[in-house]
C-alpha cells in the first residue's frame, strides 16, 4: 500500500518533466533520495521493561536549501511512504518558494496507545538517534500527522541537551514559549484558505457551500475559518463517520461535540453519512483533508465538487486530477493547497536566525501573500500548457528546481 504511494508520487512528477522535456539523467537525479536513515530506537515504557520503536528520515533532495519536512507518528508508516512524503516536500517547498530542499521523518507507534512519559521518551530517542544529521542548515523537521508543539519542545531540549546549548532553528512548528511563531499552529489550514479564496475570485464563485473529510488539525481549523467566513459548511467527517445537514453545520458545535465525545459521529441535527459518501456530495468545494488516496480513477466520475483543496499530502491521483480537468472540475494540489505550513516553517525558522518574533498581523500577511503568488504561478503555468494544476504545480517547482541546478553546475 504504502508503496503505491511512492508510485504515485513519482507518477505526478514524471508527468511534469515530461511536458517539459526533462533530460533522463536530471530526472534520474531527481527522483533519487540522498540519504535515509533508519534508527531503532529503545523506550523504558510504563511497566518497567523496554521496547524498540523504528524512526525514518529521508532527506530526499537539498538543492534548494537545507531538507525541510515534519516527522510523522503512525503505526503504518513506513520507509516507502516516508520516501514519498519527503519527495512531495521538495515540490512542495518549490512551489511556495521557501529555500528549502525536502525531508521527512516518521516513526511506526500508535501515540494513542503511548502515556505522555513514553511519547516524551521516544521523541527524545529520536533526535539522540538523529541528532547528526539534522540542524538549522542541515534538515529541519516540524510536526504532521499525530505531532506536535509539545513533541517538537521535547526534541529541541534533547537537542539542546545534547549540544550544550539552544538551537530553536533546528525544528519548527515549536510552542511559542521555545522559539514557536506566531500563526504556525494554524497555518496548513489558513494557507489553504487563502488559496482557496483566490481561486474563487479567479472564477468569479461567491457563497460556496463546503464538504471537508478529516475533522482533525487541518480539517478542523479549516472548517472553523471557512465557517467564519460566512461559508456553509455542509458536512465534516472524521475517520468514523461523517456528518451532513444541507442547511449548514454549526462548526464551533461540532468541533464542542468532538472534543467530548472523540467524533463527529451522533452530532444533533445532522444526518450520519459515510467518507465515501461525503466526497461524492453536490457541493461547490470538497476539502480533503484526512488520508492519502481517497480521490482515484475508481470515484472521480462520481465527485461533482467544482473545487477540490487538497489539504491531506497525497490524496488525489494524477490520473483523477487530470479526469477533474477535463470535466472543468479544479483539483488545487497538495503541494499548493497544503504548503502553508511549511510556508509559516520557514517564518519560523527567519525568526529563529534573527532573533526577533513577529505579531501575528505580520506573519498572516506574509502568509497571505506567498500563498496568492503561489496560486497565480500555478494557475498561469496551467493556463500556458492547458494542463492541470497538479501537473502545472510540479511543472512550475521543476523549473525552477533546473535553474538551480544549471547554477549548481549540474546541467551544462
Ligand atoms: N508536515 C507539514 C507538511 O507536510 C509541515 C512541514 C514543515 O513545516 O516543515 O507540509
Amino acid at each position: 500500500m504504502a508503496k503505491d504511494v511512492w508510485e504515485e508520487a513519482l507518477n505526478q512528477f514524471n508527468r511534469g518533466a515530461k511536458i517539459l522535456k526533462l533530460d533522463e539523467s536530471i530526472v534520474e537525479l531527481l527522483t533519487n533520495p540522498k540519504r535515509i536513515f533508519q534508527v531503532s530506537i529503545p523506550v523504558r515504557m510504563d511497566n518497567g521493561k523496554i521496547k524498540v520503536f523504528q524512526g525514518f528520515r529521508v532527506q530526499f533532495n537539498d538543492f534548494r536549501g537545507p531538507t525541510k519536512g515534519g516527522i510523522r507518528y503512525h503505526p503504518n508508516v513506513d520507509i516507502h511512504e516516508v520516501k514519498a512524503l519527503s519527495f512531495w516536500m521538495t515540490w512542495k517547498n518549490a512551489v511556495v518558494d521557501v529555500p528549502f530542499g525536502g525531508g521527512k521523518g516518521g516513526i511506526i507507534c500508535n501515540p494513542k496507545e503511548l502515556s505522555q512519559g513514553e511519547l516524551e521518551r521516544l521523541s527524545r530517542g529520536y533526535i539522540e538517534g538523529m541528532h547528526k544529521y539534522i540542524g538549522s542548515e542541515k534538515d529541519i523537521p516540524a510536526p504532521d500527522m499525530y505531532t506536535n508543539p509539545q513533541i517538537m519542545a521535547w526534541m529541541v531540549d534533547e537537542y539542546h541537551r545534547i549540544e550544550g546549548h539552544n538551537v530553536f532553528g533546528m525544528i519548527t512548528g515549536k510552542p511559542l514559549e521555545l522559539g514557536g511563531s506566531e500563526g504556525r499552529m494554524q497555518a496548513t489550514a489558513q494557507g489553504g484558505v487563502y488559496v482557496l479564496e483566490e481561486a474563487l475570485k479567479t472564477y468569479n464563485v461567491t457563497n460556496p457551500t463546503i464538504a471537508v473529510q478529516g475533522f482533525g488539525n487541518v480539517g478542523m481549523i479549516a472548517a472553523k475559518l471557512l465557517a467564519a467566513k460566512g461559508f456553509k459548511i455542509v458536512a465534516v467527517s472524521d475517520s468514523k463517520e461523517g456528518i451532513y445537514n444541507k442547511e449548514g453545520l454549526d462548526i464551533a458545535t461540532v468541533s464542542k461535540h468532538k472534543s467530548e465525545t472523540k467524533s463527529v459521529k451522533d452530532f444533533p441535527e445532522s444526518t450520519a453519512i459515510t467518507n465515501e459518501e461525503l466526497l461524492e456530495l453536490d457541493v461547490e468545494v470538497l476539502v480533503p483533508a484526512a488520508l492519502e488516496g481517497v480521490i482515484t480513477k475508481k470515484n472521480v466520475d462520481n465527485i461533482k465538487a467544482k473545487f477540490i483543496l487538497e489539504l491531506a499530502n497525497g490524496p488525489v491521483s494524477a490520473e483523477a486530477r487530470e479526469v477533474l480537468f477535463k470535466k472543468e472540475q479544479i483539483a488545487i494540489p497538495d503541494i499548493l493547497a497544503n504548503s502553508g505550513g511549511v510556508a509559516v516553517s520557514y517564518f519560523e525558522w527567519v525568526q529563529n536566525n534573527i532573533g526577533y518574533a513577529w505579531d501575528e498581523k505580520e506573519v498572516l500577511e506574509k502568509l497571505k501573500a506567498k500563498m496568492s503568488l503561489a496560486f497565480d504561478n500555478v494557475y498561469e503555468t496551467s493556463k500556458e500548457f492547458n494542463i492541470d494544476f497538479g501537473t502545472a504545480a510540479y511543472i512550475y517547482a521543476i523549473r525552477k528546481m533546473v535553474k538551480v541546478l544549471e547554477l549548481r553546475g549540474y546541467i551544462k
